[in-house]
């Protein structure tokens, strides 16, 4: 039977953003209602799970991007723990990055460690012997040393997500299925309609549908313009502690190699413009592991448990939209690219603080709805 539910504030899109907002939200006592659609491309279950500011930080983006990675980060503790989940049920753990300087890239990452002093990050540049005494089983051909990054963290984002799903069903936080499929005014509400013929009116919506988001944000007459950048993954089974801290190796894409739990080693992963299909390529997929072969040659041994591929939503500046739109009724929060998981929690709490017109706390002046953006010129397809 269909249902018809009156809220507070409706959230369209239960990733981590959409859900890590219906959490917040609740925990000010306003009554939500999720809207999800298609687990098919799902950034929020397709990512590593690294929490890395400093690894994932380009000084040529505004400081205000890294103020928010940091707070992503410092906000993490204290989040898990005013919902009451322990670090071990989603898999959090503070971890220090080792940031590979690999022979493969043209420019040296050395000169990163200029503006992490400045920003107060706590690093080291090691020499190729001081990573081979630090991580004795990667292979000292393919790199020209490392930064040495402390204190970051990695977590699971599936267990999170889990975790914040069933915190919302027993907090009467309902999560809709079908996907929103119309909009309409209804007293100067919104009544939205989902595929499953349930409806939900509300004072106040949240768009949160990640890579969906422009397609959403059309229903109700907005310009939302994200993209989906894909990313292949692969997740093999090798024997426990083989690094000792995570390696990172930007070369150009985004290569990582994550140990999220003992014998656990998610590799990755690509970033593609070109293909909407959900699926992983020979091409994409060869080049991850004869990659992570060439860092972990014991590698070679590893067993391949799965792979996949999800949509990091992208605005052509890369950095999130976390603001009211020109409806006063709507706040988007899209746009998390490569840090969706890092910025869950922090998230949640800034557009919680918006729709109850309340300061954020942080400036959220570079992440406006409306800033002018370039159109996106990398996609073969036009969103
Ligand atoms: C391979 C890969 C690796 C990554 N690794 C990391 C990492 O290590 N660290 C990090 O911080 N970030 C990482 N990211 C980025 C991160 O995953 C994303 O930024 C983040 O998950 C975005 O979350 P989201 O909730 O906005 O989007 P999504 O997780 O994509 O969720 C959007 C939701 O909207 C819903 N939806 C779609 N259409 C509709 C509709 N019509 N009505 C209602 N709902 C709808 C969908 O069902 C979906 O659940 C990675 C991403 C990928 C793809």
């Amino acid at each position: 039977m269909s249902r018809n539910i009156r809220v507070d504030v409706a959230v369209v899109g239960d990733g981590l953003i959409g859900m890590s907002t219906a959490l917040h939200l609740r925990r000010r006592y306003l009554s939500v209602a999720v809207i999800g659609g298609t687990t098919q491309g799902r950034a929020s279950t397709a990512a590593a799970g690294m929490l890395t500011p400093a690894c994932e930080y380009d000084p040529w983006m505004p400081q205000e991007f890294y103020e928010l990675l940091r707070e992503g980060l410092d906000y993490y503790p204290p989040f898990l723990s005013a919902f009451g989940f322990t670090p071990e049920s989603v898999g959090f753990r503070s971890t220090d990055f080792t940031l590979l300087d690999l022979v493969e890239r043209p420019d040296s990452l050395q000169s990163r460690t200029e503006w992490m002093d400045k920003y107060g990050i706590e690093n080291r540049w090691l020499s190729p012997a001081e990573v081979c005494d630090a991580e004795p089983h990667l292979s000292p051909r393919t790199f020209r040393g490392a930064i040495r990054i402390k204190d970051e963290a990695v977590v699971n984002p599936r267990a999170l997500l889990q975790a914040m799903t069933e915190w919302a069903s027993a907090e009467e936080c309902p999560v809709l299925v079908g996907g929103l499929t119309g909009v309409d005014d209804e007293h100067g509400r919104l009544r939205l309609t989902t595929g499953e013929g349930d409806t939900v009116i509300a004072d106040q919506v949240v768009i949160a549908a990640g890579s969906w988001s422009g397609q959403v944000g059309r229903a109700f007459g907005l310009d939302i313009p994200v993209c989906p950048v894909k990313g292949q993954i692969v997740r093999l089974a090798g024997p426990p502690g083989l690094l000792r801290s995570v390696a990172f190796m930007p070369s150009g894409g985004c290569g990582s190699i994550v140990s999220r739990s003992p014998g656990e080693y998610i590799v990755g992963t690509s970033e593609e413009y070109l293909r909407p299909e959900t699926d992983n390529t020979a091409g994409v997929v060869g080049t991850i592991l004869s990659r992570l072969c060439a860092v972990v040659p014991e590698a070679a041994e590893w067993r391949i448990e799965e792979m996949w591929s999800g949509f990091r939503p992208m605005t052509s500046d890369e950095l999130p939209i976390l603001a009211r739109a020109d409806d006063p009724r709507i706040v988007v929060a899209t746009g998390h690219h490569r840090n969706g998981v890092l910025l869950t929690a922090v998230t949640g709490r800034l557009v919680a603080a918006l729709i109850d017109d309340e300061a954020p706390g942080l400036s959220l002046d570079r992440f406006r709805y409306g800033r002018p953006l370039r159109p996106h010129t990398r996609f073969a397809t036009k969103y």
